[in-house]
Formats: structure tokens, C-alpha cells, sequence
């Protein structure tokens, strides 16, 4: 097989490394004589596989002692609805949930939302076909809100918060709710601002199946009577995940993707790493007008690039002559069309380099 680079947007490429070592230890981890999909999710094997990827992760995001880490089921979809049915009780029925729209998937977390609580668009750009991040001074948040939904990196339109200066001034301790799918791990981020932070596994993390939430003890007691007790966040903190049998070997492949990591240098090298793949990507598409990211420069995915070709009758000669190269899964969101690269942090910077190659002779550069 020639070198083959992933660019598919989830699920998605995973190191090699953590996919040679799970393939080494299938059918007998450590000496156990099972394959971690075989294991008790009670035993000690398996504890310690859990023990020491919760650990990893606290590690690697400096998730502070007064938050709990929950591995659940459900995705980020599943948590569209887990969100409000666990944080509506905060205020006074009828609870008011604000969001910003940015995209897709800030649309799909109100549509889902409105289901259990009322909802309050406090600012969107989707008249502007969700090409920025609308400034807060911009945001017309309800008071005594139960909480404000964002979606810091939009996967299909490819538009990520610029987090360094992202700090919300929320009235009466409103939290601050953020899916991170796409982009956790991605980049340094300041936990103690957010008061829940979720995200599907299969993106930045590891397979499907798997949904990390971060949530401060304090939101622990505000559940709807109606939240399932699967999903109800206290129970599952309560039993360390394992109220029901969690996504085990799931969590075992996102724990060694967690080590490896930390052996790369943390996620502030990783950040490092994901600056310099943008950079250059974004730099080939913006060389001339034959490829085109309409997204506005402050506020481009580091981890998801969509782009259209200027002649969009190119798009199948382009995805085949992709293909040939062992470039893959660059087709953009149906919704979208276009192209879409995901280089998310298991995509090397040589795959970065080998599109960007592509990109210049596909546009006889
Ligand atoms: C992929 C994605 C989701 C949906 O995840 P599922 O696991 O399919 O439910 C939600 N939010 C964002 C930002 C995503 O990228």
C-alpha cells in the first residue's frame, strides 16, 4: 500500500502507533489472556485501563478537581438532548436555553434543545452562510438564562471559535455549555470557564461509540424528573461511568490515543503542530482564485478546511486524481458540497504537505 492519508471528517484517522499497539495486544492484553473486549468492565483490568485514561485526560486538558470526566454513550447528538434534560432544572420553569448559531451543529443543538426547554438565538450568522463567529458584543442573551449553548469548531462549515480571548461575561453564573467535538485535544483551552464540555469521540479522539463529558459538580443537580438515569450526569459520576456498561473497548483505544499524546509533548505541542497544518493548507487554497474557503480569517477551523473549486464541473476529476494519490474522504458535507479536509491531530503534517502538493498541480500551479 502506498502512503495513504485520511482525510474523512469522522470517524477519522487515528495514529498509527495506537492502532499497531491495540492490534499487538487484540487477543491478550497485558498478559490477561482476553482481549480488552472481552473483559469485565468491573474487573481490575479493565478498572485500571479506565483509571488511567481518566487520569490522562485530566492531565492532558488541566481539568480542575471540582469537575467530573464521564464516558457515555449517545454521541454528540445524544448529548443534545442529555444537555438540556440535566441543566433546564437550574431556573424556574419555563426555562430560556440561549445559543449562538455558527453552523450545522449549533442548528441541530437548538432544533434539539426546544424539545425540553424554550430557546433564544442570542446570535447567528447564518445570514451570513455561517462564515464567522458573531462578536459577543453582538449576543442578546436572556436573563436568567439556564444556560449558553456553543459549538466552538463547526465541522461542515468549517468555522472555529478563536478561544484565546473567548470568555463570556454570563449573568447570575449562567454556565457556559461547549461541544467540542472536533476540536478537543486540538488546542489549549481553560476548562474552569466552561461549566460543561462534551464531545463525540470518533473525531479527535478515537472510535465511535464514545462521548467524553466534562462537567462541573455544581451542574450535577439540576436534572429534569424525565432525564433517563443513563444519562442523568449524576448517576453516571456517581458510578464512575459504569451505571450501565460503558463503551469499554472505546474507552481503551481513546486511553492509549490519551498516552499518546502526552508522549508527544501534551496538547500545547499538538496545538504547535496544528497551527503550522493549517497554515500551510489554508496558504495553498488562498494562493490564487482556483480554490476558494469563504470562512473569515479569524475564525477558520484549524481542523476542518472546506473549499470549493472554482470550476465546481472539476469536483469528480478532482476527488478521483485525490484518490489515485492515496489522498482520501476529501468529499465536503452533502449539505455543503464542495471539498472538505479534516486534518485533525492524528493527520501527519506530511499528509498536509502531500494535499497541498496536489492542490498546486491539480491547479496547474
Ligand atoms: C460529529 C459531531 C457531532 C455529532 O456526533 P454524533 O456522535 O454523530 O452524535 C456533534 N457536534 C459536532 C460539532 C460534531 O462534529
Amino acid at each position: 500500500m502506498t502512503n495513504i492519508f485520511n482525510f474523512s471528517a469522522g470517524p477519522a484517522v487515528l495514529p498509527k502507533e495506537v492502532l499497531q499497539q491495540a492490534a499487538s495486544e487484540m487477543l491478550d492484553w497485558h498478559g490477561s489472556g482476553m482481549s480488552v473486549m472481552e473483559m469485565s468492565h468491573r474487573g481490575p483490568e479493565f478498572i485500571s485501563i479506565y483509571r488511567q485514561a481518566e487520569a490522562d485526560l485530566r492531565e492532558l486538558l488541566a481539568v480542575p478537581a471540582n469537575y467530573k470526566i464521564l464516558f457515555m454513550q449517545g454521541g454528540g447528538l445524544g448529548q443534545n438532548a442529555i444537555v438540556p434534560m440535566n441543566l433546564a432544572g437550574r431556573v424556574r420553569e419555563p426555562a430560556t436555553i440561549d445559543f449562538v448559531h455558527t453552523g450545522s451543529w449549533s442548528g441541530k443543538s437548538i432544533k434539539e434543545a426546544a424539545r425540553y426547554a424554550n430557546v433564544n438565538v442570542a446570535a447567528s450568522s447564518q445570514g451570513e452562510g455561517f462564515t464567522r463567529v458573531p462578536p459577543q458584543s453582538e449576543w442578546k442573551l436572556t436573563d436568567g438564562a439556564a444556560y449558553l449553548h456553543v459549538c466552538t469548531n463547526e465541522t461542515i462549515d468549517g468555522v472555529e471559535y478563536n478561544l484565546y480571548d473567548f470568555a463570556p461575561e454570563l449573568p447570575d453564573g449562567v454556565p457556559l455549555v461547549a461541544d467540542m467535538s472536533s476540536h478537543i485535544l486540538s488546542r489549549r483551552i481553560d476548562v474552569s470557564k466552561y461549566g460543561v464540555i462534551f464531545a463525540g469521540a470518533q473525531k479527535n479522539i478515537g472510535p465511535a461509540g464514545l462521548t467524553l463529558v466534562i462537567v462541573r459538580e455544581d451542574l450535577l443537580e439540576h436534572a429534569l424528573a424525565i432525564c433517563p438515569s443513563a444519562f442523568h450526569w449524576k448517576t453516571v459520576a456517581e458510578h464512575e461511568s459504569m451505571f450501565n456498561t460503558p463503551p469499554t473497548y472505546a474507552i481503551y483505544i481513546a486511553g492509549l490515543v490519551f498516552a499518546y499524546l502526552k508522549a508527544q509533548g501534551g496538547v500545547a505541542a499538538m496545538e504547535q503542530r496544528n497551527i503550522e497544518k493549517a497554515r500551510l493548507l489554508y496558504a495553498a487554497l488562498d494562493a490564487d482564485d482556483f480554490y476558494r474557503n469563504r470562512v473569515a480569517p479569524e475564525n477558520r477551523s484549524r481542523m476542518n478546511v472546506p473549499f470549493y473549486l472554482r470550476d465546481e464541473s472539476l469536483n469528480e476529476r478532482f476527488l478521483a486524481g485525490a484518490k489515485a494519490r492515496g489522498l482520501l474522504q476529501l468529499k465536503g458535507h452533502k449539505s455543503v458540497g464542495g471539498m472538505r479536509a479534516s486534518i485533525y491531530n492524528a493527520m501527519p503534517i506530511e499528509g498536509v504537505q502531500a494535499l497541498v502538493d496536489y492542490l498546486n498541480e491539480f491547479a496547474g500551479r
